[in-house]
């Protein structure tokens, strides 16, 4: 018989989304039609206001004020108060998760987003009580506390910092697997060599910058854009931005004039692709972004992060030596420059390092550990 596989995510950034795409991806390559995957988002779904507009409210909080994001995420981090933070959400949310358990009955349920390990499983695990929970932690070094719940089936770290926290808060080491952090097959398999990425694109033939800001297209992407164009044309280099989600900033782009050739995309489908036809990557210190660049062999520069959630990928990225931090436009310009000057050995020493480190592979492992969990 089928087995239903339940993703609980939110588009709160698109790393949630991206991920439960990665194991959907995954686990149909591996298991065929014994599986049927659906992931739902609980805020918009469910959740009453604000939550129910958290997706829309994410990267305004982040840029706008983020003071109060950073409070949020301290009192998240508090063990206690998130204990009490996740019972208080349990009957504030009574209504919405009710009709979530309803409209939702499977086999395993798996969570990619902090905040839906607790409340939710407690609610399914009374309504289903056969049905098994994992959690596949979507954060690299400084996942924050809500993501560790002591009674799921299984919980996937995406690096030893992560696994280290989850024993630590009392996940038993028999559940936890260190497998990384779930990447979509495209960045494993056979993949075209930059030419052919670049002609695939319509780019030009040069050394390549991919600029990037998250599925929102956040951080000062226009600061380091601009600067990057400049450095670039005196290269004989080219740049490409990626805007994701981000409408105003895509157009905004769009309607300049660029003294090197310079590609403005809103929400791209492929990035494989794009990454494949890259040198190096620009990006605030998203976690997924990281793993897909580390996956492709391309250095960093991180030019920003979100406090709190991002913080501990900036040491994760300088501490491996794949890549450096620097939020700075003009510096970016000079640093990304110099990496692509011909014959200089950074860049290829970086890239080395990155394949060393990455786990492209991750999501099909994570998909067999799953499917173990559905026997
Ligand atoms: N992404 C995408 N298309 C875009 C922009 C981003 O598929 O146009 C994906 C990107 O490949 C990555 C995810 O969105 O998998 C972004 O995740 P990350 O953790 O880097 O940042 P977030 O958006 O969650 O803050």
């Amino acid at each position: 018989m089928t087995k239903q596989i339940l993703f609980l995510m939110s588009d709160t950034g698109g790393g949630h989304r991206a991920s439960a795409n990665a194991l959907i991806e995954a686990l149909n390559q591996l298991q065929g039609d014994a599986v049927q995957c659906r992931m739902v988002d609980l805020f918009m779904g469910y959740g009453t206001w604000p939550l129910s507009r958290a997706g829309a409210y994410y990267q305004p909080l982040v840029d706008r004020h983020l003071w109060l994001w950073q409070l949020m995420g301290r009192c998240c981090n508090q063990p206690l108060l998130w204990q009490s933070t996740a019972h208080a959400a349990r009957f504030w949310q009574m209504a919405g998760l009710r009709r979530f358990v309803a409209d939702n009955p499977a086999d395993l349920y798996v969570s990619v987003h902090p905040l839906f390990n607790h409340a939710p499983q407690w609610m399914l695990r009374q309504a289903y009580p056969r049905a098994r929970f994992a959690t596949v932690v979507t954060d690299l070094a400084s996942a924050p506390h809500p993501w560790y719940s002591p009674t799921v089936d299984l919980l996937v770290a995406s690096c030893p910092a992560v696994q280290t926290a989850a024993q630590q808060a009392g996940v038993p080491s028999s559940r936890v697997l260190l497998a990384g952090l779930p990447i979509r097959l495209g960045f494993a398999q056979a993949r075209p060599i930059p030419h052919q990425a670049r002609a695939a694109l319509g780019l030009e033939q040069r050394p390549t910058v991919l600029l990037l800001g998250g599925g929102e297209g956040m951080g000062a992407l226009e600061d380091s854009a601009t600067a990057l164009a400049s450095s670039l044309a005196l290269q004989g280099g080219q740049l490409a931005v990626i805007c994701g989600r981000n409408r105003a900033l895509h157009d905004r782009l769009s309607r300049r004039r660029w003294p090197a050739p310079v590609r403005i995309a809103g929400y791209v489908d492929n990035m494989p692709l794009w990454m494949a036809a890259a040198d190096l990557v620009v990006s605030k210190a998203g976690p997924g972004t990281i793993a897909e660049a580390l996956a492709c062999g391309l250095p960093l520069i991180l030019n920003g992060f979100v406090p709190g959630q991002e913080t501990g990928n900036v040491a994760y990225v300088e501490g491996n030596r794949v890549g450096v931090y620097c939020s700075d436009p003009e510096q970016i310009a000079n640093l990304a420059a110099s990496w692509l000057e011909p014959g200089n050995p950074v860049l290829a020493a970086m890239s080395r390092r990155a394949r060393a480190l990455a786990r492209p592979s991750a999501a099909l492992e994570i998909a067999q550990a799953l499917s173990a969990l559905l026997v």
